[in-house]
């Protein structure tokens, strides 16, 4: 989302006549665009703004800009004025697109402006400066209704707004006509997408039958409100990625309560069998958070074994971070440090053990492959069930769909060579 909306001022920008800098120091205008789902991401924004100052003293009239969800969140305007007088604009997630607005404002006033109000108006669109000729990013929507105890994106993004339906499958239209080969539906829950009497499913089969050569692919889907109707689309429909990010964050159901997260381990390992079934070679990633406040060995042990069962293709994995204002933060049983270390490396181990699995499994398999980029002397290529596999650079072009034939893993690295059809 935070790159996707970057990806917007960026096109507003252009679209203004701005031109892209390659150094900090040449630069007109510097914006942080941000998250703050954990405190690493918004330590590290601190540290970036603090080191901004030394630039803007060498050239005064350069604007920097603090947006995102972390300029809306309860304090960062206060801290703002307080220790980083050097910065010029705070604007949060709601109007994004005013970005022009907030620039003249801060022009005629040379004072910090603050623009971290508002609900989001997910019919005004931002014309997005796509970082690939391949891949493009389409919001949905924005914000989320769930309110994990443990998360701040209610607080920072608001709640759930959905885009207009016919917006959307316009945009993508254009970016297949224009030559995007993999759209990607974004939004806090894209499956809990509602457009007058249009649902997520509605949104997915509709975009995946547009006419061309690509495929789709959604990020991120809750559990809770993932519905038979997609799992058949993934399944079924040849454009949609046989991909499924379901986030399970804890394996343990009294840790699932007390994240409010609305589902038990029997009800997520359900789903994923429901989506194996349907559909075997669906890559199935997930988000996994270790050292929840009152977390304990045998919480612990449940994950693992989620995550044994599950067979996961990749997991994204976490330390719980306290997040000030959501409910976690204030609960007894904080847990230290260093256990939180001990399981996340506990937890990474295992899941590299399970990814070498699946690495294995695919040595001898042919794949339609889409080529995404070039790597020094190696083309990168991604298959519809999301595995990334090596090629010779003279094997493919970028946007091209080849069928390779995995020859090799090293270390979860496929290796391969362009398959040839035999000819009767
Ligand atoms: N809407 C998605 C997740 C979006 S946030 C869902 O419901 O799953 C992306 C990931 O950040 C989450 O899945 C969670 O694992 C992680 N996360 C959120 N808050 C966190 C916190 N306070 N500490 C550590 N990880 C956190
Ligand atoms: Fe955060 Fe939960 Fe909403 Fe995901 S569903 S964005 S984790 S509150």
């Amino acid at each position: 989302m935070n790159v996707a909306e970057s990806q917007g001022l960026a096109g507003i920008l252009e679209d203004a006549g701005w031109t892209k800098v390659q150094n900090k120091q040449d630069t007109d205008l510097l914006i942080f665009y941000t998250c703050c789902i954990r405190e690493s991401a918004e330590d590290t924004v601190y540290g970036n703004i603090g080191a901004a100052k030394a630039i803007k003293k060498k050239n005064p009239n350069m604007i920097i800009a603090l947006g995102g969800c972390m300029a809306q969140k309860k304090g960062t305007a206060e801290k703002i004025q307080r220790s980083y007088g050097h910065v010029d604009i705070l604007f949060g997630t709601a109007h994004p697109y005013r970005l022009l607005d907030y620039i003249d404002e801060w022009q005629q006033k040379k004072t910090l402006y603050l623009a971290t109000n508002g609900k989001r108006d997910m019919d005004i669109t931002m014309p997005t400066l796509h970082d690939s000729k391949v891949f493009a990013k389409v919001n949905i929507m924005n914000g989320c209704d769930k309110f994990c105890t443990y998360c701040i994106v209610p607080f920072v993004r608001g709640r759930e707004v959905s885009r207009n339906f016919d917006s959307i499958v316009e945009e993508c239209k254009q970016l297949i006509q224009d030559g995007y080969k993999e759209l990607t539906l974004i939004g806090q829950n894209v499956n809990s997408y509602k457009y007058n009497d249009k649902n997520f499913a509605q949104l997915l089969d509709t975009v995946s039958k547009l006419p061309g050569k690509f495929r789709v692919k959604f990020i991120s889907p809750h559990p809770q409100d993932m519905s038979d109707e997609v799992v058949k689309l993934v399944a079924n429909n040849q454009n949609v990625a046989k991909v499924v990010h379901l986030p399970l964050q804890s394996g343990s159901n009294r840790i699932l309560k007390k994240m409010n997260r609305t589902y038990s381990r029997e009800r997520f390992m359900d789903l994923v069998n429901n989506i194996r079934h349907n559909c075997p070679e669906c890559s199935i990633t997930t988000d996994i958070m270790v050292g929840f406040p009152t977390e304990n060995e045998n919480d612990f042990l449940d994950t693992l074994d989620i995550v044994n069962r599950a067979k996961f293709n990749s997991i994204f994995s976490f330390v719980y971070s306290i997040r000030s204002g959501t409910p976690a933060a204030k609960m007894e049983g904080q847990i230290d440090a260093a256990t939180k270390k001990e399981r996340i490396v506990q937890l990474i181990k295992l899941q590299s053990t399970i990814g070498q699995a699946h690495a294995s499994n695919a040595v001898g398999k042919v794949y339609n492959a889409l080529c995404v980029q070039y790597d020094n002397d190696k083309a990168l290529c991604r298959t519809i069930c999301d595995k990334l596999i090596i090629l010779s650079k003279d094997s493919a072009s970028i946007g091209e769909f080849v069928d390779i034939e995995v020859t090799a893993n090293k270390n979860s690295n496929l290796i391969g060579k362009l398959y040839k059809r035999k000819i009767i």
